[in-house]
């Protein structure tokens, strides 16, 4: 019988390599096996990139800042960030899935969605196929949730970590939505869960009984949407388009600023953001070069520029102290930072950062 396809039903697997960075460096050094492991900056500002599992029983956690961290474990064993190797590592992951499938949607080194309609295998097998050729080839594990979209299949790779893998087949979906806290929904942050609890909505079973004009009234489109996700439906398809050029974030002060050093915390939050973002869902993107743009009281705008392949504070703050001198003292009503990315199929081969 013909598998697939035929009954428009999607396969879609989520691949997430296990505690990516730290799994690299452990390894890498063999003396770091059954340590705490985690990546990150020295400075007083780092924060974890990643942390081993070792490193997650005393509390640590990616995001965290580093003092903190060493705080929680003493003993911690602390590494460099080494993106030239996470980016070739990378690399090779992806020529894997490329051995399955031409539809592959980075969401960031460590993590893809593929769609796996074509093939005939169920893709429960095939995602154990994936992760035994990534162990085989990488020496790394990573997890996998298998189901007919997107929305689930991220949610079901969490299930079996680490090395492990789990399948929600389509007619168990909506069960396996019900037990979920709302949170894990795609798109749901804190801001709606307050407003959700506040209507005595905590899990997406209690969301399933809420009218779909009910969540339309309340939250417009994004109800609708709500209405959707929460029983497991998604559409979305998998897509390979990297097509964005840039990412930035700017802000309107509701009063000029008159002076650079109230400018420099200000844009210390922004560059929080924007780390997070670059860490997260771009994090397969070369960046190309760092970006400042003030706009003036008279509405007259600069843009400081300088080529650099990390998001770096003190580079910002240069760049930052230049568009400010263009400004001859005039007050700023508008502050964006932001990178410029370097063309996404230069990506897999150029090593910027040894
Ligand atoms: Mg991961």
């Amino acid at each position: 019988m013909a598998e697939g396809v035929r009954t428009g039903m999607r396969k879609i697997i989520h691949i997430d390599m296990d505690c990516f960075y730290a799994a690299i460096e452990e390894r890498d050094d063999p003396s770091l096996r059954g340590k705490p492991v985690a990546v990150g900056g020295r400075s007083r500002r780092s924060v974890l990139t990643t942390a081993n599992y070792e490193a997650r029983k005393f509390g640590c956690r990616s995001a965290m800042p580093v003092f903190k961290a060493l705080e929680l474990c003493p003993q911690l064993e602390l590494r460099p960030v080494r993106f030239a190797v996470y980016r070739g590592e990378s690399a090779r992951i992806r020529a894997i899935f490329g051995r399955f499938t031409e539809m592959i949607e980075p969401l960031s080194l460590d993590e893809a969605y593929l769609d796996v309609s074509h093939l005939k295998s169920g893709g429960a097998a095939v995602a154990r196929e994936i992760r035994a050729q990534i162990l085989e080839e990488t020496g790394l594990t990573a997890s996998a949730g298998i189901s007919c979209n997107k929305l689930v299949a991220k949610i079901a790779s969490d299930w079996e970590k680490p090395n492990g893998q789990k399948e929600v087949a389509a007619a168990e979906v909506g069960e396996f939505m019900a037990g979920l806290a709302v949170g894990k929904i795609w798109g749901v942050g804190g801001k709606m869960r307050e407003k959700l609890a506040a209507m005595g909505v905590v899990t997406c079973a209690d969301l399933q009984k809420v009218e779909r004009a009910e969540l339309a009234r309340r939250f417009g489109k994004k109800g609708v949407e709500l209405w959707s996700l929460c029983r497991g439906i998604d559409e979305r398809p998998v897509t390979n388009q990297r097509t964005r050029k840039s990412l930035s974030s700017e802000k309107t002060f509701q009063e000029d600023v008159k002076v650079l050093p109230a400018l420099v915390p200000v844009m210390r939050a922004m560059l929080e953001g924007l780390g997070e973002d670059l860490a997260g869902k771009h994090a397969d993107r070369v960046v190309r070069s760092l970006v400042v743009k003030l706009k003036f009281s008279d509405f007259r705008q600069t843009t400081a520029e300088r080529a650099w392949h990390v998001p770096e504070p003190q580079v910002f703050e240069e760049l930052l102290a230049e568009a400010w001198r263009r400004g001859d003292n005039r007050a700023v009503r508008l502050l964006g930072v932001g990178v410029r990315f370097a063309e996404p199929e230069a990506g897999g081969q150029l090593e910027f950062f040894d």
